[in-house]
C-alpha cells in the first residue's frame, strides 16, 4: 500500500493548535508534530515550515501538501485574497496568507480548504463516510463547522459554506445572548467550546454530565442538523471535534432532539429506527481533522497527476 501512495504533507490550522502530518494515510503517519495556534501567524507558520522542511531534508520529499485552516478563508481562485484566511476574529490571524507562505517556492501542488471539508474528504477517503457522495461532517469544539458534502464535493458558491454560524431556533425559556463576536445567538455562540464555557462559567470539560447546559447545546446542534437535512438530505451525518469527542452522550441527546423537532416530517428509516446509525462519530476519531489536511493533499496530487489511473 505505502509503496503505491504518495507521500504527502499536511497542516491542519486550527484554533488552539495546528498539527503537522507527513504520512500516506492513517495507517502510514511518519511524523506528526503539533504547533500552538498563538497570536503571531508568521511565527507559528515559520514553525510549521520549519519542520516539513527538516523532514523533507532529512528523509524524502512529499508529493504534494494539503492545508486545512479555519476560515473564514478565501477559496476564490481568481480572487486577489486567493488562500487568505479573512476575517476570522482569531486574534492575529485575520488577512493571512496561508496558501502563498507554503505554495512559493514549492514545485509540487498545493491543496487548501477549509479545516471541516478536509475532515469531511478523510472521513469520505478513509473514515466512517466511506462510499457517500451526500454526508456532513459537523464539529464541535473551538468553533462549530460543517463540512458539507453534496454529489461527491464540498459546496462551494461564492464562498465555502458557513453553517456553524447559521441563526436557530432557541430552546425554550432560553436567553442566554450567546457569545459569537459576530451574531451573539448563532449555533457556534450556543454551542462551541467557548460559548460552553462562557455559559456555565468553566471549561466546557469540567461542566458535569448532568447539567442542563448539555440539553441546551444539543437543542441547537439539532437545529443546525435539522437546516443541513432539510437543504441537501445528507445520507449520514458524522459529529467531531473536542467537545464532542469528549462527551459521547451529547449525540444520544441531538438524535432525540433532531427526532423530535423533525416531528415524524420525514418518513424515513435514517429518523427512526436507523437515527443511531445516521447521525455518529467520525471513523477516524479525533485525527479526523489533521488527516483532512492529508486528504486534500491527496486531492491536489490526484488533479496534478497525468489521467493515467488514480
Ligand atoms: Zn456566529
Amino acid at each position: 500500500m505505502t509503496d503505491q501512495s504518495p507521500l504527502l504533507g499536511g497542516i491542519e490550522l486550527g484554533g488552539t493548535k495546528c498539527v503537522c502530518l507527513i504520512g500516506t494515510g492513517p495507517n502510514d503517519i511518519r511524523a506528526q508534530t503539533s504547533i500552538p495556534t498563538g497570536t503571531d501567524p508568521a511565527r507559528t507558520l515559520g514553525q510549521i515550515d520549519e519542520f516539513l522542511r527538516n523532514w523533507q531534508r532529512e528523509r524524502e520529499p512529499v508529493r504534494a501538501l494539503g492545508i486545512a485552516s479555519f476560515g473564514p478563508i478565501d477559496l476564490s481562485r481568481q480572487s486577489p485574497g486567493y488562500g487568505f484566511i479573512t476575517t476570522t476574529v482569531k486574534p492575529g490571524w485575520a488577512h493571512t496568507d496561508v496558501l502563498g507562505r507554503f505554495a512559493r517556492g514549492r514545485a509540487g501542488p498545493v491543496g487548501f480548504n477549509t479545516d471541516v471539508n478536509g475532515a469531511a474528504l478523510s472521513e469520505q477517503r478513509w473514515g466512517a463516510a466511506q462510499g457517500l457522495d451526500d454526508f456532513a461532517y459537523v464539529t464541535v469544539g473551538t468553533g462549530v463547522g460543517v463540512g458539507l458534502i453534496v454529489s461527491g464535493r464540498p459546496v462551494f458558491g461564492c464562498t465555502h459554506t458557513e453553517l456553524g454560524h447559521l441563526r436557530v431556533a432557541r430552546a425554550r425559556g432560553d436567553t442566554w445572548a450567546g457569545n459569537c463576536a459576530f451574531h451573539g445567538d448563532c449555533v457556534e455562540g450556543l454551542a462551541s467550546g467557548p460559548a460552553i464555557a462562557a455559559r456555565a462559567g468553566m471549561a466546557a470539560s469540567a461542566v458535569l454530565a448532568d447539567s442542563p447546559v448539555w440539553d441546551l447545546v444539543a437543542h441547537a446542534l439539532a437545529q443546525l442538523l435539522q437546516a443541513v437535512v432539510l437543504a441537501t438530505a445528507p445520507k449520514r451525518i458524522l459529529i467531531g471535534g473536542g467537545v464532542a469527542e469528549a462527551r459521547p452522550g451529547l449525540l444520544v441527546r441531538v438524535r432525540q432532539y433532531l427526532r423530535e423537532s423533525l416531528n415524524g416530517y420525514l418518513e424515513l428509516d435514517e429518523f427512526g429506527a436507523g437515527l443511531d446509525r445516521y447521525i455518529v462519530p467520525p471513523g477516524l476519531r479525533s485525527m479526523a481533522g489533521p488527516l483532512g489536511a492529508l486528504a486534500l493533499a491527496a486531492d491536489a496530487c490526484a488533479a496534478s497527476a497525468p489521467a493515467v489511473h488514480s
